[in-house]
Parts: C-alpha cells; structure tokens; sequence
C-alpha cells in the first residue's frame, strides 16, 4: 500500500542536467554562425533525431547561442536555446539594472522587447503578462550581461527535418531578434526608462505602506477593469480612479515625485455597494497589487503589501490536518477540528482552511469578496443565532476585529448584500458608479460599533510539520513538475488544482510554485520556518535557485501561493504540529 520514497537530499534536489549525456557535449564550442547554417542545410531531410547534434555552443555575431536541449521528434516539448550577450555588446547603462528591483525590471523590458521581435518566427521567449515577476526566461547578470532562455520547436516535415527553415531560424531570424532588443543602441531607450522607472516607483510606493499605516494604495487615475475574464489588459472608456479626499494620501516616489491615491488603512475595511458597481474590481486590482505592472497597464501604481493574501470558499478541496477551531467548534460527527481533514471540503470548510493556511504562511492581510464565500462561514444574523444553539461555525464577523486587534492581520471585505459587518469595521469604502466615497460615520449611525470588550481573542493554531517523502515530484519515478495552465499544476503523481488560487500571476508561476515545492526543506520544521528558508534562496539565488537542472520557463512564486499548492496536494501529509502552537 505505501509507495517506496526515494529518500534524496534536501537541499540540493535532483541531478544535474544530463541531457546531454552521450551527446554532443551541451558545453562543447561547436563553430560560429556559419557553420550552423552550413550544419542545418546539411541535415535538411534527416531524420529528425539527427537534431540532437546541435547540442553545445555556436559562436554568433554578438552573442553565443547554446543549444541545451534538443526535442526528441516535432511534436515533443520544444527545444531549448541559451542566448548570452556580452555586457559589452548589450552595452546597457549600469543604472538600468542597478539593485534587484531594477534589474528585474530590466529583464522584463528586455524579455517584452525580445519577444515582439521574434513575433512571427516561432521562437518563443516567456515574457509575462501585465505582472513584471522575476523570471527564469530573461536575466540581466551584475556586471550587465544578458542572458535569454528561449523555447523553439524545431522545424520539420513529417519526422524529416527541415534544415533551411531551421538555418533560417537560428541564424538570421534570431540574430536579428537579438540585434534588435538586446542591445542598448537600437532598443526603444524611452520605454525602457519608463519600464524601469515605474516598476521602481511601484516598489517604492509598497515599502512605504506598513511604515504609514496602510494595507494598499490606489493612485488616482489608476485603471482598475479588465478588457474582460480572459483579457487581462484595462478596459478602454472605464471610468479612472478617484480617492474619496478623507483617505486621500500623498506617497513619495524615486522617479515621479509625490503620488496621490487612496490609502487603504490598516484594520476591518469594508467595500459595500450596489451589484455592478465596481466592489470586486477593486478588491481583485489589491489582490494583484503584490505584484508590479506593466506601463500602460492602468494599474502600475496601485499597491498591496506583499503579505497580502485573498481567501475564498473552494468546495472539494483536501484539508489536511488543519486546526481550524477559530471558524469550527465541535462537528456533529466528533471529527476533531483542531486536527481536521477531509478529502473534499465543503464550501465553507474550505474557506475555514484556507483562512487559517493563509495565517500559518504568513498572510498579514486577507482579501475576502462576497462572490466567492461561503455565507455560512462570513456571517450569521441575528435571527439565526436566536433560532439555532448547535452551529459549529463561528462566522468571520465574529473573528475579523480580534484577528486585528489581536493578531495584526488586517482583513479587506466585499459585503454589498449584508450588513453584519458594519458595526466591526474599522472604514467603510462605498462604491457607486465606480466612484468611491468613504462612508464610514454613515455607517455607525445606521449599525452602531460593537463593543471591543464582547469580542473573544482570536485563538491560536497549531502549525503543522510536513513529511518531506509525501511532497515528492519523483512519486512516479521520473521527476515531474510542469503547469501547462496558471490553475494545474502536475506535481509527482497528483494534479493539484490551483484554478482557486486567485493570486497566481501566470503558468510560469505556477511552474514555480511546482519547483518552490520541491526545493522545500520540509523535514522537521513548521511550515512557515521552511517558506522562510524559500524566501532566503529565491532573494540569493533568484529562479536559478529553485530550477535544479530543470529547462521550463518559471517565474518565482511567493510564499503564499507554494503553501497554497502544498495545502492542495493530495499526497502531501503532515508528520505533526509544532510544539510552539502559536504564531
Ligand atoms: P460588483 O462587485 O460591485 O458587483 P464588479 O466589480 O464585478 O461589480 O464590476 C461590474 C462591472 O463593471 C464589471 O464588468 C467591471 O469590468 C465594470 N467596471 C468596474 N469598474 C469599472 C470602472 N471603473 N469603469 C468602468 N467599468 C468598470
Ligand atoms: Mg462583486
């Protein structure tokens, strides 16, 4: 019935990249431009597998190019290219790249510039979305060099292959692409000043939050719609961003000076409001507020604090072993809800979970949106609490004010449809037209406040210690983790469905959310020491840190979404609970 674990060190996962074994040395300098060309007509009508002999390094004009996987026939995963430009060549300004944060807006320009130049060509660079995260596809080094990870599917005819195209590829479109975009001198300066500038400004903007009480920042003019569900650019014509003047605050910022916007305070804040009338849009622009955004985007100065983290109901998801008694008193069943665990969780279980999850991987505010909760586990009226005596759930609302005062986790809510929070709430935000106004003292006059000195401190929880062998990408022999879409993540035998894990920038971090789970050092310690730990490597070594050996493009995921997709693994299992039960 068990399942043999290969036991393998911790640390440092998995071997090195050996696919080049046998081969053509990945490492080996084969010739210069020419003779690739000159190689790939050869091959022309081969057999694909002849391929494999590109393997190695190609001196060209400007740039070396190392071939370091080669795909096994046409319609396997695409090969994989290595493109190093000498610092000297790019001859980027050092101010562009200097410090992490501007590096890594660097790398998401250039990785932007690259992929509009290889448009076309079936090259492909993964350069992100509206979000700018670190990525694996595109780095610029210390000292300026740049160095672009690209995806290619070979080309052939049948199982031939085609080695003009091939030689068209990889020795004229490519150079051009790379002349293009990766050099200072033909690159669109300006943007790249703008993309740089506005990332460093977004992340200006976030670090002076806690310091001046906030949870986020909307600047006004922000763009807060998306063009639709799937398209993730703004909305053309929307109506931008407006502070109510009572939360109107000023920001400093390096590059645009002083920013106005609403500050969203620390503590209970409620958004209420009409259906329709903008509630959710503006949770979800906090939401993706972690991350910084593309010029352009609409909300490249709309900020949340890192720690923010949105909860939800999420029905048939697995719970293990979570103590959930702040939100689950004694069940009907007996099962134990300071140890508790289903295999498919109800709605409202399913939000109890994840609440407690987000708090034991460090969530410092929760984002919650009436659309997706459970009411059972947000509210209960009056009424209900006259009528039935034997409700095991203790509704959010009874626990929103002390999970603040108590514990300093503030929470953001989305209530358009009852008003059982309003006497807990610390500001009230109206909605109207997609106009916000701050209709807080309007409030306590309709619900009053709640007496602080009623509220029960919100209890602490156990935080559990996983068994490393039940989190294991080799659980099926050879060593599987890959995300075809944001929401699915394959992970060693499982399937984990992360399509509720509403933070999720993009496949690629789901990709890393894959390799953060395996490079976790789980072995004998509460989960957040081992976040923790992640956090260390991924600020040391970026994505390089987490990748051990693997090709697949991935940005770095936070710490929030790797507990996440821990917490949906079904083989995962958890040893115990910490002797120190609170946080
Ligand atoms: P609610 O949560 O209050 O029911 P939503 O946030 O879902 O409302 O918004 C309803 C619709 O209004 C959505 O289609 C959204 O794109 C659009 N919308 C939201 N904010 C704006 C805005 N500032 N300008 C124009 N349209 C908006
Ligand atoms: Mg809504």
């Amino acid at each position: 019935m068990t399942r043999p674990h290969r036991s393998r060190p911790r640390r440092h996962p998995g071997p090195p990249d050996r696919r080049g074994a046998g081969r053509p040395d990945a490492g080996a300098l084969r010739g210069d431009s020419d003779a690739l060309a000159a190689r790939l007509r050869e091959l022309d009508g081969a057999g694909y597998g002849a391929y494999k002999g590109l393997a190695g390094h190609w001196r060209m004009d400007g740039f070396d190019l190392q071939v370091r996987s080669v795909q096994s026939d046409p319609f396997a995963p695409p090969s994989r290219l290595r493109v190093t430009v000498p610092a000297a060549t790019a001859g980027l300004p050092a101010a562009l790249y200097a410090g992490p944060v501007r590096a890594r807006a660097a790398s998401g320009f250039l990785a932007r510039a690259l992929r509009g130049a290889l448009g076309g060509t079936g090259l492909r660079v993964d350069a992100g979305g509206q979000e700018v995260l670190e990525r694996s596809a595109l780095r610029v080094e210390a000292d300026g060099t740049v160095v672009a990870e690209l995806a290619v599917p070979l080309p052939g005819r049948g199982r031939r292959i085609a080695g003009h195209a091939a030689a068209e590829a990889l020795t004229a479109d490519l150079p051009r692409a790379v002349r293009t975009a990766l050099r200072w001198e033909s690159a669109d300066r300006g943007a790249a000043e703008d993309f740089v500038t506005t990332v460093q400004d977004a992340g200006a903007l976030r670090d002076a939050l806690a310091g001046r009480g906030l949870v986020a920042f909307v600047a006004d003019g922000a763009v807060l719609p998306r063009a639709s569900g799937v398209d993730d650019r703004p909305l053309a014509g929307a109506v931008p961003f407006a502070a109510p003047e009572s939360l109107r605050v000023t920001l400093d910022t390096p590059n645009r000076g002083p920013v106005t916007g609403m500050g969203v305070p620390e503590g209970v804040t409620l958004i209420v409001g009409g259906g329709y009338h903008g509630k959710s849009t503006l949770l979800r622009a906090l939401e993706t507020g972690v991350y910084d955004h593309v010029p352009g985007d609409g909300r490249e100065l709309v900020v949340a604090r890192a720690d923010v983290v949105s909860v939800r109901a999420e029905d048939e998801r697995a719970v293990t072993r979570v103590d959930v008694r702040a939100f689950v008193a004694d069940l009907p069943s007996g099962r134990p809800t300071g140890d508790f665990s289903t295999e498919s969780a109800s709605g409202s279980t399913s939000q109890a979970a994840s609440t407690v999850e987000a708090l034991e991987a460090g969530a410092g505010v929760l984002l919650i949106d009436e659309d997706t909760s459970a009411t059972n586990v947000m509210i209960r009226d009056e009424r209900m609490r006259a009528l039935i005596a034997a409700e095991p759930l203790i509704p959010f609302v009874d626990r929103v004010r002390p999970l603040h005062r108590g514990r300093g986790v503030s929470s953001v809510l989305v209530m358009g449809g009852s008003g059982d929070y309003l006497d807990r709430a610390d500001t009230v935000i109206l909605l109207q037209d997609y106009a916000v106004s701050e209709i807080t003292a309007r409030a306590r006059e309709i619900a009053g406040y709640a007496d602080e000195a009623a509220d029960v401190a919100f209890p602490g929880h156990r935080h559990r210690v996983f068994d490393p062998r039940s989190v294991d990408p080799h659980a099926r022999g050879r060593r599987r983790v890959s995300a075809r879409e944001r929401g699915r993540l394959t992970f060693g035998a499982d399937d984990v469905d992360l399509s509720a894990v509403a933070q999720l920038a993009d496949a690629s971090q789901t990709t890393g959310v894959g390799l953060a789970l395996a490079h976790l050092d789980l072995d004998g310690v509460p989960l957040a020491v081992a976040l923790d730990r992640l956090e260390e490597d991924l600020v040391r070594g970026g994505p390089a840190a987490i990748a051990h050996g693997s090709l697949a493009d991935l940005a770095v995921p936070r710490r929030h979404e790797v507990a996440a997709a821990l917490n949906r693994l079904r083989a995962a299992r958890v040893a115990g609970h910490a002797e120190n039960s609170q946080m």
